[in-house]
């Protein structure tokens, strides 16, 4: 009877990808950060959160089982209140213990959260109390592995853990335009679209061969793919019982998609 009652009060989180784009977001306050603080009230409050961030690769899948996560400032160059910015949310042990049941998934300690998570997390939850730890992305997988493995971890979900992608749906700095803030380039558009398309239909297996929409496409909003990858996990954690919405759209410096979808949480409206 217990356990019934249990599962009824379970509520399934929704899934979330966020293009983060520049670290210089964590501190700004700009339209994509303010509706980054707007979209955690419109969530059910999760136990926990699973970041799968761009900016943690291995070789070997990886899930980050500190207790206290380290704020990690993985970027150079930036100016200095960026690197005084600390995210001093707990982790989630006892979380990344069942996702390390999976075999080919390796608890780590070493890891903290990376700027792929906290410039994101300080908006949504800048109390940092919500506990928050890391799935890697393991170098090795292919698009259709890293799919499967977002299929694998889906069930955090009725555990009330919210995944979260953080990557970019574009992403290419060597094309970064300066005097276009807002802009893009038209293949930044074109990909995004088909991207956005895919979503849609919720055609997993289509943005798990985006080579299929031309090498050189891909190659051009992804010169690497690391940015690309967070979303696969997100479709593979989702269905098409799951409605789309974007939190967030557009570009910056004309090679970056800013898009954020949300899954399987209703609509919200746009100012
Ligand atoms: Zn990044």
């Amino acid at each position: 009877m217990r356990f019934v009652l249990e599962k009824a009060m379970a509520q399934k989180m929704p899934v979330l990808f966020v293009g983060h784009g520049s670290p210089m977001n964590a501190i700004e306050d700009n339209a994509f950060t303010e509706a980054l603080s707007g979209l955690s009230a419109r969530l059910p409050r999760p136990e926990a959160v699973c970041v799968v961030s761009a900016h943690w690769v291995t070789s070997g899948s990886h899930v980050m089982a500190s207790a206290h996560p380290k704020t990690i400032h993985d970027f150079y160059g930036f100016p200095r209140p960026l690197y005084e910015v600390q995210y001093p949310a707990p982790g989630a042990p006892d979380q990344a213990e069942k996702v390390a049941r999976n075999p080919r998934i390796t608890p780590d300690e070493t890891w903290g959260l990376d700027h792929g998570s906290w410039s994101v997390l300080r908006h949504m939850y800048p109390k940092a109390d919500v506990p928050a730890f890391q799935l890697s992305l393991d170098e090795r997988r292919s698009f259709k592995e890293h799919l499967e493995l977002g299929r694998e971890i889906q069930g955090l979900r009725e555990r009330g853990v919210l995944i979260l992608g953080s990557g970019n749906i574009v992403h290419n700095l060597q094309r970064i335009d300066w005097d276009n803030s807002l802009g893009a380039y038209d293949w930044a558009m074109e990909f995004d679209s088909k991207v956005k398309a895919a979503v849609e239909a919720h055609d997993a297996s289509t943005l798990a061969e985006p080579q299929k929409w031309g090498e050189t496409l891909l190659a051009t909003a992804h010169p690497t793919v690391e940015h690309y990858l967070p979303l696969l996990y997100c479709m593979g954690s989702t269905s098409g019982r799951d409605e789309v919405s974007y939190p967030y759209e557009g570009f910056d410096f004309g090679s970056i998609s800013m898009r954020a979808i949300l899954f399987g949480a209703p609509a919200i409206p746009s100012n």
